[in-house]
């Protein structure tokens, strides 16, 4: 079979036949279109585009188009590097730059400056809150392992956790994450919310936890273990973790971390000539495991179960555990985070139409969130400052 590669704009003149998924080409292929063609010239004369097609010949005489959406994979890892400077004037970026942060901002205003509003629309409620942990409570930093909190800012969730009941939402392994805050009075869901544990019994401030999800939880050793509804992948997520390992090992800088019901490849000490070739080995070793999908965050792959669960389910499943159906009016859920797993608990917010969705970021970013901070530091001044409110108010 004769196979070639163009450029050519997919949409003109060409018959789509059927859509298939493939892994077995060189190209970065997710999605392939199997287009059909009596005349390889008339694909030759379709005016050169974006994308790239790979075109074979066939028994009949016509030719197959594969459409391969080259690069979703690292434009998606490029998404998640700090934006580069474009070749413009310093002025004229700067200008540009300016309109496009305050036409965001008027969206997403600070959480700090709307405080007023975020408290006035929790009158008569009861503040639940949410927290992602990397970039939202710790600085983002080049080594994982050394993500820590400062003192100040496990003081500003230790007292936010003595007037309402907080839970720590992040991508991590729930015991790692423990291990940075070390409160044992919160609630932590680990795994992007695939591994969820309250307080002891002892710990709980008086927050009354209802167990109305019976199938999903368990009691082991005295904790109460609420929710793993991704028990079933963890020998298959133990297998992947070790091919990674090994595949990966020729990239420097790459590293592969395992959060027990899911796994994240760090790229942040990767040099982007790289990137191509990290995405490569990841996505050859998940074609085996058509159970695991892959999504990308800030500078790390993730490997999670393709099960219906993530941050938002999360929410929803510790809403209902302390007692609040979906539709309570009683219960306003406040959640605070960075990254872009945590849009799904930001789009349950939304969809709910009650609830505080709070984006940290510096730049303008699209989001479901309807305020924003601007880092940890000024999550940390908006955590004491609703702590400080509460306590005044009682
Ligand atoms: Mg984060």
């Amino acid at each position: 079979m004769r196979s070639m590669i163009v450029s050519a704009d997919a949409k003109k003149g060409m018959v789509v036949k059927q859509r298939v998924r493939v892994s077995d080409l060189k190209l970065d292929l997710i999605d392939v279109t199997i287009l059909r063609f009596l005349d390889l010239k008339q694909i030759l004369q379709v005016s050169p585009g974006k994308r790239l097609l790979k075109i074979e010949s066939v028994k009949d005489g016509g030719h197959v188009v594969r459409e391969a959406r080259v690069s979703r994979l690292l434009d998606s890892m490029r998404a998640s590097s700090p934006a580069r400077a474009k070749p413009a004037s310093a002025t004229t970026r700067a200008a540009s730059v300016d309109d496009e942060k305050k036409s965001w901002i008027l969206r997403h205003p600070s959480a700090l400056s709307m405080f007023e509003e975020i408290t006035r629309a929790s009158m008569g409620k009861k503040i639940v809150m949410f927290l992602d942990y990397d970039g939202t409570l710790s600085p983002i930093v080049e080594d994982p392992d050394r993500a820590f909190m400062s003192q100040e800012m496990r003081e500003a969730v230790k007292d936010t956790a003595t007037f309402f009941p907080t839970a720590i939402v992040s991508g991590r392994c729930r015991d790692k994450v423990y291990s940075f805050v070390q409160l044992t009075e919160l609630y932590y869901a680990g795994s992007h919310g695939m591994d969820i544990k309250g307080p002891p019994r002892s710990c709980s401030n008086g927050n009354k936890v209802k167990f109305n999800l019976f199938s999903l939880h368990r009691i082991t050793d005295g904790d109460l273990v609420l929710c793993q509804p991704a028990s079933e992948f963890l020998p298959m997520i133990d297998e992947v973790y070790k091919t990674l390992v090994e595949s990966t090992k020729s990239i420097p800088g790459a590293r592969v971390e395992t959060n027990k019901f899911c796994l994240s490849v760090h790229f942040r000490c990767v040099d982007e000539k790289s990137w191509d070739a990290l995405a490569e080995q990841v996505k050859l070793v998940l074609s085996g495991y058509p159970k695991l999908k892959l999504t990308s965050g800030r500078k790390v792959l993730e490997i999670r179960p393709t099960i219906e669960w993530d941050k938002g389910k999360a929410l929803e499943f510790l809403l209902e555990a302390l007692g609040f159906a979906a539709s309570d009016d009683d219960v306003l859920p406040i959640y605070i985070g960075d990254d872009r797993t945590d849009e799904d608990a930001f789009k349950v917010l939304r969809q709910r139409g009650r609830g505080v969705g709070i984006l940290v970021s510096k730049v303008p970013k699209e989001t479901s969130a309807s305020y924003s901070l601007e880092e940890p530091s000024e999550v940390r001044r908006f955590l004491c400052r609703l702590a400080e409110w509460k306590r005044q108010s009682l």
